[in-house]
């Protein structure tokens, strides 16, 4: 394992990227407030950019330094270590969200919510977002996961993605030349998305809103949106759900400490309170073995661990 920055390393970085750059900067910052689980412990270093040009000195110095680097959306998708990140947080947050319509096409900045993306395209009769609508995550980490609900997913809209390898170089690429799968978006990995192209359809403004309305109610119908949750812990396994393997192994319910296998939907852990990332882990780890038992299916992880995690697999 590699030993943590030293806090001088950590102190020049901070001190060089004050100095280049307009992002925010804080050292030792707590990273639970940043994530819907509300869990977690602090960054070693906090970068928040306020403005794209400053994102390849930032990545350049990053790597010079030899920190360790995460990218953080609106953290609706991580479980972050009780111990934290040895290394660099970078956000890329609503500073640079915005967006530009050249119907039916618009142009996205990754830190823009997903949900505020849906209802501006709604709202000008754009069609396609709508299944999308109620995720709570940022367009940047919508894209990094490919997130999906209802049948469809970011990539179907996908034009083209911008952003920044980890070097600080630029990276572009046209739909065709990207993968995306199920959840995951292999060429995309090692990349800081900073905006995206997207192709909607025209549409009724009027049918759309209502769309949005019935999807937001089918979600709060079968979601525990009243608890901290990262939404599905696992993927869906070909040929089954996960919810109803974790819930016919028994586990529907199941506790570890403050971390609940939600009553309500199976697929979900929900913090109850005051639950920790051992907590939530150890009962991943406990789903994990109890339905391979059961049913010799390999669940596999949606959520993204962050930081160190004891017997980590
Ligand atoms: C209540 C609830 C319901 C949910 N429902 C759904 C659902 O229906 N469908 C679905 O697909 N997901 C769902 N999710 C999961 C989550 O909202 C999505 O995966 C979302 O796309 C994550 O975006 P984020 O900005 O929160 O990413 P984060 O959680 O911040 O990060 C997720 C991953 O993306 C990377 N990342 C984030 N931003 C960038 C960037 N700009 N560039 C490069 N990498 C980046 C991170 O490093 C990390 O690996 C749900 C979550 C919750 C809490």
């Amino acid at each position: 394992m590699k030993p943590p920055p030293s806090a001088r390393d950590l102190a020049a970085l901070a001190a060089l990227l004050r100095d280049r750059t307009r992002a925010e900067i804080r050292a030792d910052h707590p990273l639970a407030p940043h994530t819907s689980y509300g869990i977690g412990g602090s960054t070693a270093l906090w970068v928040a950019p306020t403005r794209e040009e400053d994102l390849p000195a930032i990545l350049r110095a990053v790597r010079q330094a030899g920190l360790p680097l995460f990218i953080l959306g609106r953290g609706s998708n991580v479980l972050v270590s009780d111990r934290g990140w040895p290394g660099v947080t970078l956000h890329v947050g609503e500073a640079l969200g915005g967006m530009r319509f050249a119907d039916p096409e618009v142009e996205v900045q990754a830190g823009c919510a997903l949900h505020r993306l849906v209802v501006a395209a709604v709202e000008r009769g754009l069609a396609g977002l709508e299944p999308l609508a109620g995720i709570p995550g940022a367009v940047g980490g919508a894209l990094q996961m490919n997130a999906g609900a209802f049948g469809r997913e970011i990539a179907d809209f996908v034009v083209a993605v911008r952003g920044f390898t980890f070097e600080g170089h630029p990276f572009e690429a046209e739909r065709d030349r990207l993968s995306f799968g199920y959840r995951e978006s292999p060429d995309l990995h090692g990349v800081l998305i900073t905006a995206a192209r997207l192709r909607l359809e025209r549409g009724s403004c009027a049918v759309l809103r209502r769309r949005v309305t019935e999807i937001l109610e089918m979600r709060s119908r079968r979601q525990p949106l009243d608890l901290p949750s990262c939404g599905s812990v696992f993927k869906r396994p070909a040929g089954y759900y996960a919810g109803a393997l974790i819930e016919e192994a028994g586990l529907k319910g199941e506790r570890v400490g403050n971390a609940q296998v939600s009553p309500k939907h199976a697929g979900f852990i929900v913090n109850r309170g005051g639950a920790t990332a051992a907590d939530v882990y150890r009962l991943i780890r406990r789903i994990e073995e109890r339905v391979f038992e059961r049913f010799g299916v390999r669940l596999e992880r949606e959520v993204r661990l962050v930081g160190e995690f004891e017997d980590r697999s």
